[in-house]
């Protein structure tokens, strides 16, 4: 690989504290810190991402490579660091946070001239690290490693993953909270993104009073990564705001089309450029629920469950307005940026969701007829994937019963085959509307609808397997979530097995990781 081609240019244009100083602590007037990696003397690879390697520039992977993927080998040009931001976790202030597990090496640049950032996650300690380890687990790691792919080639916005290996070292986790810890497997999962910067960063600099900072980021953001502004003084700043509130709709728009519900959307999880960021107690929906959330630790509010996560990114938006104010200083335009935010998210929810339906266009009635379909896919539990893989394959002559059946997580009795076959023949006239083709309608769907979603309990089964040494399921998985709008592995493309209905670690999930 082409580490040495790694260059740091964030490092050399914002201040940070060169201490290298472990402890852990504050650091105010700083984006960042640098920090070293542990250091692991016995790493094991367990996958790699060739493609991804290639992509962004940094080749082929040989054998002593092995080091550079869990921080162990460094490139001899950089200073590694952990940068500092803040954040809103839960609703609540929690002042600086930062990279407590994740280590920047820096920015690597592909053929084109395109830039992105590489950092290890779970590589060691750091200044923000908060007393945690700065460790992660197998656990936690495959389920990054595999998640963020799978919603790439979803196409959907995201960090992705280059490497994800073993660090040699076992690491202490009470999974559950419970007063039960137990040794696990340590590793290292290498991530890329053209920025990691989040919300964060900006409101830590806000809340140090930091403006001028502030301004510099903000210049140094727009700059490098949304093109698409080239409006000048203080109109940029406005554009700035606008493109990060469409951003977020557009990615939250996403997450609801597929059913990803992140499980943990605080500010410091929130990245700037609308990309999904850390892969923490989420979840692929099976059966369609509002107020479903994996996150244990979110059970007793449901903030981030998965029919809230519009009105959550609006109000991580507000505390981003908040941050941004001393650069734009014009309150009332962020008040109408954000009133308008509601109009774009829902315009463009429901504008995804006709494209699931294979509709052409939105009608003013279709809002009734989502309704509609909300209170069924609840009351019958459909899965919200294998719903519409079924209603693409409906003729004139399909059993309703028979065919729903295998993808409901409740028995269909007479009233809710009524309630189905009621709505069916709803959609039915609704697609008499379609100014398109039966055979566009079907492609918009195919297209829109993917069969095959990466569900808690397969990256359950496939962390079971890695961690007894077999890597069959993670090679199978692997071409799956690559193809994700094909049905390669037909026995994947079926609903969750009763078996793991209460299953720790793939029911429910807690943030320990
Ligand atoms: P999150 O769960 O992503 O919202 O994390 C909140 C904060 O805790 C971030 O600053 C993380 O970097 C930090 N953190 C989480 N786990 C660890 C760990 N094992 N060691 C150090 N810091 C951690
Ligand atoms: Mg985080």
């Amino acid at each position: 690989m082409n580490i040495k081609h790694i260059k740091q240019p964030f490092l050399k244009k914002f201040p940070g504290d060169f201490s290298n100083n472990p402890m852990q602590r504050n650091t105010p007037k700083v984006l960042f810190a640098t920090i070293k990696p542990a250091g692991f003397e016995k790493p094991r690879l367990i996958a790699f991402n060739e493609d991804l390697s290639e992509k962004i520039g940094l080749g082929k992977f040989e054998e002593k490579d092995l080091n550079f993927l869990v921080g162990s080998l460094l490139p001899e040009n950089i200073q590694t660091y952990a940068t500092a931001y803040a954040g809103h976790q839960f609703g609540n202030w929690a002042g600086q946070l930062g990279d407590g597990r994740a280590i920047l090496a820096g920015e690597i640049t592909d053929a084109n001239g395109k830039k992105t950032e590489i950092q290890w996650k779970g590589a060691g300690a750091t200044p923000y690290s908060r007393h945690a380890d700065g460790r992660a687990v197998l656990r936690s790691s495959v389920r990054e490693y595999l998640m963020s792919e799978a919603m790439y080639h979803l196409g959907i916005p995201t960090t992705r993953a280059l490497s994800l290996a073993f660090t040699g070292e076992d690491v202490i986790r009470d999974m559950m909270y419970n007063g039960n810890p137990q040794y696990e497997q340590g590793a290292v999962v290498i991530r890329t993104a053209e920025s990691f910067l989040r919300f964060g960063h900006f409101e830590l600099l806000y809340a140090q009073e930091e403006y001028k900072l502030l301004q510099d980021l903000v210049d140094f953001t727009i700059e490098n990564y949304f093109p698409e502004i080239v409006s000048s003084g203080h109109q940029r700043y406005k554009d700035f705001f606008e493109n990060v509130c469409t951003r977020t709709a557009d990615l939250i728009v996403e997450w609801c089309r597929v059913g990803f519900v992140h499980g943990v959307m605080n500010t410091d999880n929130m990245s700037i450029l609308g990309l999904t960021i850390d892969y923490g107690p989420y979840s692929m929906m099976d059966e369609y629920n509002l107020s479903f959330t994996p996150n244990t630790t979110d059970l007793p509010g449901r903030r981030y469950a998965f029919g809230k996560q519009g009105q959550i990114s609006h109000w991580n938006l507000w505390k981003l307005a908040s941050a941004l104010q001393p650069i734009i200083k014009d309150e009332k335009f962020l008040e109408n940026t954000l009133k308008n935010f509601g109009v774009y998210f829902w315009d463009a929810h429901d504008k995804m969701l006709c494209k699931k339906f294979g509709l052409d266009g939105l009608k003013k009635e279709d809002e009734e007829f989502f309704g509609t379909w909300q209170v069924l896919m609840q009351e019958l539990q459909l899965d919200h994937t294998l719903f519409f893989n079924q209603l693409e394959k409906i003729t004139a002559d399909t059993d309703i019963k028979e065919h729903f059946s295998p993808v409901a997580y409740t028995v269909l009795n007479e009233e809710k085959l009524r309630i189905l076959q009621d709505f069916i023949v709803k959609y039915q006239s609704r697609l008499h509307l379609n100014s398109i083709s039966k055979e566009d309608s079907l492609e918009l769907m195919s297209k829109t609808n993917p069969k095959f979603i990466l569900r808690n309990y397969l990256l359950y089964e496939c962390i079971e397997e890695i961690g007894k040494g077999k890597t069959e399921l993670l090679t199978k998985l692997t071409q799956a979530l690559e193809n994700p709008y094909k049905e390669l592995f037909p026995e994947y493309s079926v609903k969750r097995p009763s078996s793991y209905d209460n299953t720790a670690g793939c029911s429910t999930l807690s943030c320990s990781s």
